[in-house]
């Protein structure tokens, strides 16, 4: 592992960096990169954003946005720009099987590895970490490596402060989840001081959905929500067919299973999605319910306590049956 000085050193001079985050980005996933982006390029590095696959076009408009690259649309000229880099930043998460084709070439690449990540079990690949499972959003984690390690609060302009704004908002349900503390709101107030404007980004997130994804939205809630009092637990799950029919694009499901976990009592909710390629998994959870757990055990997944995914190659009904299934393992902990 690397020191901080070593590190502050080495970014010291202009470097080519490329900056990296997880499959289907979130709004933290390009908001923590995008801010890490804007913060290296005043610094003169030439750095890159590159995305192991696309992202929702909800987050198309932040600063820097213009210049991400997108892996599965220009492999060669990633795969060179991983090759090359000097130093590797690794964003949202913390092993290289969540890059997808990625990760092999960021793994043999010689380049300084940088980690920065709230999730648990870090794998073993990085140089150098800031990583705490207590941060509300990877983004918050980018503001303390930028003003408490690397000490240049002064950078924090108005595109970083954008960007990391947009991935604190998001990661926290909108500063509703419990990892929200008072420190997060002084960060918050921090980069609003330094020109994020908090109300246009909640705008552009929250108050931009196609006529389609409201009326699909409401398809879910009233013909696909199904709910299992005695077990606490809710579920929506959705064929290809009925995305197809609602011309369903990427980011448009996100936040659909929060619906079904906010229904009164609901300590555990899934959303369950036929895609091209397999069938994902998400899953909400209220209090000590560990979604990461269930996902682990069953699904070839995992993610936070309360905020899970997994996927399985199986049929979406044997996948759907087999969720059902697993909850009287889980009863009692349900129905605490
Ligand atoms: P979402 O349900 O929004 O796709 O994901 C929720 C959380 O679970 C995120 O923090 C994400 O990183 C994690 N997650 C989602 N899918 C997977 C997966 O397939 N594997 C792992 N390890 N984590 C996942
Ligand atoms: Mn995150």
């Amino acid at each position: 592992m690397l020191e901080i000085a070593s590190l502050r050193e080495l970014l010291a001079k202009p470097k080519q960096i490329v900056i990296t985050t997880h499959h289907k980005p979130d709004g933290d996933a390009m908001g923590s990169s995008l801010g890490l982006y804007n913060y290296l390029i005043q610094k003169g590095h030439h750095a890159k954003v590159i995305t192991p696959s696309d992202y929702p076009e909800i987050f198309n408009w932040m600063p820097g946005n213009e210049n991400v690259i997108i892996y599965p649309e220009q492999t060669e000229l990633s795969n060179q720009l991983i090759a090359d880099a000097d130093i590797i930043c690794c964003l949202d998460f913390n092993a290289l099987g969540r890059i997808n084709e990625m990760g092999e070439f960021v793994g043999k690449s010689a380049a300084v590895k940088l980690m920065i990540d709230h999730h648990l079990e870090p794998q073993d690949f990085d140089d150098y970490r800031v990583w705490d499972i207590n941060a509300c959003a990877s983004a918050q984690l980018v503001y303390r490596f930028i003003v408490d390690e690397m000490q240049e609060p002064k950078l924090i302009n108005k595109d970083v402060a954008t960007c990391l704004y947009t991935g604190i908002m998001t990661d926290s349900g909108s500063f509703r989840f419990p990892t929200t503390t008072a420190g997060v709101h002084r960060i918050t107030a921090d980069l609003i001081d330094a020109g994020a404007e908090n109300w246009r980004i909640h705008q552009l997130v929250y108050d931009n959905s196609s006529e389609s994804r409201l009326r699909f939205l409401g398809h879910c809630l009233t013909q696909k929500l199904e709910v299992f009092y005695d077990y606490h637990t809710a579920l929506i799950s959705v064929t290809r067919a009925e995305l197809e029919h609602y011309n369903i694009v990427t980011g448009d499901t996100e936040g659909i299973v929060n619906f079904a976990l906010s229904i009164t009592g609901i300590k555990l909710a899934a959303f369950i999605v036929e895609r091209p390629d397999k069938v994902k998994l998400s899953l909400r959870s209220r209090g000590d319910f560990p979604a990461n757990e269930v996902c682990k055990k069953y699904f070839e997944g995992g993610g936070h306590r309360n905020a899970a995914g997994g996927s399985s190659t199986d049929k979406l009904e044997n996948v759907v049956q087999k969720f059902k299934s697993i909850l009287p393992e889980y009863k009692k902990l349900l129905m605490q």
